[in-house]
């Protein structure tokens, strides 16, 4: 397809299929996960022209994703999004994250530049699944915070982990990445894995009002570089439809907001 002309080549693609179709590692990680890579076509989307890379791996149903834009392989600082799926916001359009902002803000950005590669993780609702997320959003709709509702369900506040992601990058050779993040816990654990992260860009899209008080939240107990989120935002996150929103939202930026 023309529009491609810097990126996988034909050539590229064939050794990649060909030294994955046995790939077997030790794996990353706590579950030791190892992915191949199972298939790869032209992906032109209105963000960009793009390969999508599909991905088998050894531990779950998973099929994870990657959008890759120009020729990635054996380069250095390759800006890098890890985009966890969300159903409600990449699909719906819901406003109670910002996943979908997120995710088009990011496909257009990367698509702009030289390379850059997008990786689309199923780990839905911070990786408690669909029918706990919804679950957490009704306990939120009660009156516990994001984190709160994922514990009052029996998870980690986060259960999201991105061996996954550390395996795509090292899969498609990448040598070192610009990471697209506002989460801190991204980098750390990339880099835990063995990825090289040379620096960070953040991703800023404008709070919402259905939003604010679960950025808040996110970054007072995750630690997320927001630096105030009235003008910033955060790193893909669920918001709660809160009614205790409005006595908060009057508190100043950089109040202490947990009693
Ligand atoms: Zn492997
Ligand atoms: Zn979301």
């Amino acid at each position: 397809m023309k529009g491609l002309g810097e990126g996988l080549t034909k050539k590229d693609i064939k050794d990649l299929l060909e030294e994955n179709r046995d790939h077997e590692c030790g794996g990353i990680g706590r579950d030791k996960i190892c992915i191949r890579i199972e298939s790869i076509a032209d992906l032109p989307s209105k963000y960009g022209q793009f390969h999508v890379v599909a991905f088998y791996n050894n531990r779950d149903d998973k099929e994870n994703a990657a959008l890759v834009h120009g020729n990635v392989i054996n380069q250095e600082d390759v800006t890098v999004r890890l985009h966890s799926e969300c159903l409600t916001g990449d699909v719906f359009g819901s406003l109670r994250c910002d996943c979908h902002d997120q995710l088009v803000t990011a496909l257009r950005t990367i698509g702009k530049m030289k390379i850059g590669m997008l990786i689309y993780l199923r780990q839905e609702g911070r990786g408690i699944g669909f029918i706990n997320k919804i679950k957490a959003y009704a306990l939120q709709e009660e009156g516990l915070d994001t984190g709160e509702a994922n514990i009052a369900l029996g998870f980690h506040d986060d259960e999201r982990e991105y061996s996954v992601a550390a395996h795509i990058i090292q899969s498609l050779k990448i040598k070192s990445v610009r990471l697209m993040t506002n989460n801190p816990q991204k980098i750390a654990e990339l880099k835990q894995y063995g990825v090289n992260v040379v620096e960070r860009i953040p991703l800023i899209i404008q709070p919402n009002k259905y939003n604010r008080f679960y950025l808040e939240t996110k970054e007072k107990k995750f630690g997320h570089f927001l630096e105030g989120v009235a003008d910033r935002f955060q790193d893909q996150m669920d918001a709660p439809l809160f009614k205790k929103m409005k006595g908060q939202g009057a508190r100043g930026k950089g109040d202490v907001h947990d009693p």
